[in-house]
């Protein structure tokens, strides 16, 4: 399926909000997960192929001319005007997805498939741990949003620093805790060493942990081993790899995966 841009948005500087309509969104089926995603193709420049083009076009064209697919998630999908947003880091100049971003126009097109996803805040447990980088900063917001009035949630967001805060409206009672990569002794280690540092309310809590490679291993690998957390009952995986681009971390993530079940 695909749409096109209807509106782009500036959340901070290293966010953008993109809402897409219209296209083939009549036919968009959604889901109750707040981390559901959709596997986006971005046709790199000099490309022949134009959105929306069928699998077929694709046949015989040499790999550096494919579109490239991306994995972005939903942080709102509005049923009554059809409209998908998507919270897109911009990270720089490299890549496909954030340059995309960065530079689209109403009228652009996407195409996709999906939708993908397995959380939502689980109505079982007392309160719900939320964390990660700017990337999950779309599935902590959607999920943050799903929340009833009062429910507990305590968040960590990994950012560059208080400009790259954004708004993450909840009726639920959450504390968001900042963290801010420019002023940190050792940025990869930030996530970890701040949820490590934290007590954490009383009662149940379920997990929700995604964003860089490396951050969400090292922190899962102190919420298994010394929060108890049960791994198979949480939602923990790593979104992007640090010097990675998309393509080179798909070829070693199950290896990484197998690694980091074996940690804990
Ligand atoms: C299920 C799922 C949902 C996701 N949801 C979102 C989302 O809602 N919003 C979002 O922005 N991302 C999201 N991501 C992450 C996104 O798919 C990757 O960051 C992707 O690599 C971006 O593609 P690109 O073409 O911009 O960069 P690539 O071509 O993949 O990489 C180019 C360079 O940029 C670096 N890079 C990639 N991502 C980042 C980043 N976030 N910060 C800093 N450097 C980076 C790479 O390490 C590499 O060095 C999600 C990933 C998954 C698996």
């Amino acid at each position: 399926m695909y749409a096109e841009v209807q509106t782009i948005e500036r959340l901070s500087p290293s966010m953008i909000r993109v809402v897409l309509g219209e296209g083939t969104l009549d036919q968009f089926e959604t889901t109750s997960a707040t981390d559901a995603y959709i596997n986006a193709q971005f046709p790199p420049e000099g490309s022949p192929v134009s959105v929306p083009f069928e699998r077929t076009e694709l046949d015989g064209l040499p790999a550096e001319l494919r579109p490239r697919p991306r994995r972005f998630t939903i942080r709102n999908w509005d049923s009554n005007k059809r409209q998908l947003a998507i919270d897109f880091v911009a990270h720089g100049d490299d890549g496909y997805a954030g340059t995309w971003a960065q530079r689209a126009r109403p009228g652009d097109r996407l195409q996709f498939s999906g939708p993908g996803g397995s959380y939502r805040p689980s109505p079982d447990v007392d309160w719900h741990l939320l964390a990660g980088d700017e990337s999950a900063l779309g599935a902590i917001g959607a999920s943050l949003e799903s929340l009833p009035a009062g429910r507990q949630a305590l968040v960590f967001a990994v950012v560059d620093g208080p400009e790259h805060e954004i708004d993450l409206p909840t009726e639920a009672d959450a504390t968001v805790v900042w963290l801010h990569r420019r002023t940190a002794a050792d940025p990869e280690t930030l996530l970890h060493d701040a949820v490590s540092a934290t007590r954490f309310p009383d009662g149940t809590f379920d997990v929700f942990l995604h964003g860089e490679a490396g951050e969400v291993r090292s922190t899962r690998r102190h919420l298994v081993a010394d929060r108890g957390v049960d791994p198979s009952n949480a939602s923990i995986s790593p979104y992007w790899r640090r010097d990675h681009t998309d393509e080179a971390w798909r070829q070693s993530k199950r290896q990484w995966l197998a690694a980091q079940a074996r940690d804990v």
